[in-house]
């Protein structure tokens, strides 16, 4: 199993990609963090999200402690039998 680790910069809006934190992961402006998506606030009053509300951020708030803050990680489950082959010649 293969594990990717990117760790962020910080926190942008998933919708329109507006940087919402500074590089220490202190909010930049107002955001709403909806389970599994982060609205700026022009995207929260377009689009009025109904999926749950986790948390709302205030500019200056440190969300450097919140799930927001972590690196992604990527997990690959292939097997590399395919790739491990060795055909001898
Ligand atoms: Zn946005």
């Amino acid at each position: 199993m293969e594990r990717t680790i990117i760790p962020k910069d910080c926190c942008l809006c998933d919708i329109c990609n507006a940087q919402l934190t500074d590089g220490n992961f202190i909010a930049t402006a107002d955001s709403w963090w909806y389970e599994g998506w982060l609205y700026c606030a022009d995207c929260k009053a377009e689009y009025n999200p109904t999926r749950p509300l986790v948390m709302v951020i205030k500019k200056g708030d440190d969300i450097s402690h919140t799930d927001l803050a972590k690196p992604m990680i990527f997990e690959s489950f292939d097997d590399n039998d395919s790739e491990s082959t060795i055909t001898f010649g």
